[in-house]
């Protein structure tokens, strides 16, 4: 893992941020700034000030003092008094008797094991938690953890180790703790610290920008779970975003989790886009940054995290991106996209040569009423399509429904399609050398693309054409 060094010539930048982290609250109200604010806690945990001259720490607000608890002093009203007030300004040691009438005797012991520099050079930020006081997020990671570890013992605590095990980058660890603390700084948050003007969402002006409101509620962020993941529910509301989330536990596969949550992560950053830079959340753009991160995410191995039962099937063994198809065979990629308002929806189906590259495909728009069914269009067409090649084909999908229901030749099917997927296990029936199988979403990108594209109208002419060039994007 990269650190990122708050030491010279770093040190610099890091110090102006954590200069103002530590001013007051109120002081400042723009939104960058009240982020930071809410970084201050995990900052905290391990940042220190070095004395030099003393002039510019807060004897009473700073953590200063590397013996001491939290490294600040407990016992007096210092809050206006900066260390070198406690200096001898001649012999540049520390005036005993002033610290006799302001602390305790420990807080004096430990106060008289800080070295003193010169007068007139400066205090400096140190990260305690690595030897040469340089800023890393590994440790900072760390720190956060214990802290929860230690934060939660009422019966939760399997429930952030669980957290803290999932196999994703530590930044939406981090997130997704946030997230479950109610710790992002939304509008509502602001306003609440008297950091905002009002609590209202910036992007659709609904009175209240809760953090529900950002991740799911917001037009934008509904959009973008509606194309995603059309069935998955999104916490009612009054639930917290912890509890709704540790629901998905048992009931949502690793790797969907993992791209539910680069979804939430998505989403949270088209929204400081808006904030920002005034860029208006696109919901589709949202969703291809999503599948783009997550498919890196994927395609990157790496060890396993320590102390997780973790994702088996995206280590190592999954296939990091779109496979090429084994040179006998062809591979046709199939997916439906349904939107509820306004209606609409539309299949794609690709095909995928035994180069890899897509050589043909199909997409038209449907009328049908549910995600499913769209769905199943997509796999009938890709299907047929499979039997128009009369080579040995895979057709894949990944609705997991449909795929077992084609393959285990179960007599309940969806009920919205039966008609559909009894066609299907005629051809199939008939078809030996026609396989159907099972993809993630993840894998699946270009079928999708195609589909959500055909059904918002924005289809290229020449898609097949360009497809492997926008694959890159996906
Ligand atoms: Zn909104």
């Amino acid at each position: 893992m990269a650190d990122c060094a708050l030491s010279q010539p770093g040190w610099c930048g890091a110090q102006r941020i954590r200069d103002s982290i530590q001013s007051k609250k109120g002081s400042r109200s723009s939104w960058i700034w009240a982020s930071l604010w809410e970084a201050k806690k995990v900052i905290n945990m391990g940042a220190i000030r070095v004395i030099d001259s003393g002039e510019d720490t807060w004897i009473g607000q700073d953590p200063w003092i590397p013996n001491l608890q939290n490294f600040v002093i407990g016992s007096g009203p210092q809050q206006n008094l900066k260390v070198k007030e406690w200096i001898d300004p001649v012999s540049r040691n520390w005036n005993v008797d002033m610290l006799q009438g302001n602390v305790t005797r420990e807080e004096e012991e430990a106060i008289l094991k800080v070295p003193i520099g010169e007068e007139g050079s400066e205090d400096l930020w140190a990260w305690s938690l690595t030897r040469e006081g340089e800023f890393s997020v590994r440790t900072a990671y760390h720190a956060v953890h214990k802290a929860n570890t230690n934060f939660q013992s009422n019966g939760s605590e399997e429930k952030w180790k669980w957290i803290w095990g999932l196999n994703i980058p530590p930044k939406l660890k981090f997130f997704i703790w946030r997230c479950s603390r109610d710790g992002l700084a939304t509008r509502a948050r602001l306003f609440q610290r008297k950091c905002a003007p009002n609590p209202s969402c910036q992007v659709c002006h609904n009175p209240i920008e809760s953090l529900n409101h950002c991740l799911f509620y917001c037009p934008h962020a509904s959009e973008a779970w509606t194309s995603s993941f059309p069935s998955l529910p999104i916490p009612p509301p009054g639930t917290s975003f912890f509890d709704w989330f540790c629901s998905l536990q048992d009931t949502i596969p690793q790797n969907y989790l993992i791209h539910i949550i680069y979804l939430c992560w998505n989403i949270w950053k088209a929204r400081n886009e808006c904030t920002f830079k005034n860029r208006i959340p696109w919901p589709p753009n949202v969703c291809l940054q999503t599948y783009r991160e997550l498919t890196e995410w994927i395609a990157c191995p790496r060890p396993p995290p320590q102390g997780s039962d973790g994702p088996t099937q995206l280590r190592g063994s999954h296939p990091s991106t779109n496979p090429p198809p084994s040179s006998h065979s062809i591979v046709i990629q199939c997916d439906g996209s349904f939107f509820s308002d306004p209606q609409s929806a539309a299949y794609g189906v690709v095909v995928v040569n035994h180069h890899g590259q897509v050589s043909d495909g199909r997409a038209e728009n449907i009328l049908c009423s549910t995600p499913m069914e769209a769905e199943a269009k997509a796999l009938l067409e890709g299907i047929k399509l499979a039997q128009e090649y009369g080579s040995v084909c895979t057709v894949q999908s990944d609705c997991q429904m449909l795929v077992k229901a084609l393959n285990h030749n179960q007599s309940r099917w969806p009920w919205r399609c039966p008609a559909w997927i009894r066609t299907m296990v005629n051809i199939l029936r008939n078809n030996p050398a026609i396989s159907v199988e099972e993809v993630p979403r993840a894998l699946n990108v270009r079928a999708d693309w195609v589909a959500r594209s055909k059904a918002k109208s924005n289809l290229p002419d020449d898609w097949i054409n360009i497809l492997d060039l926008i694959s890159v994007l996906l």
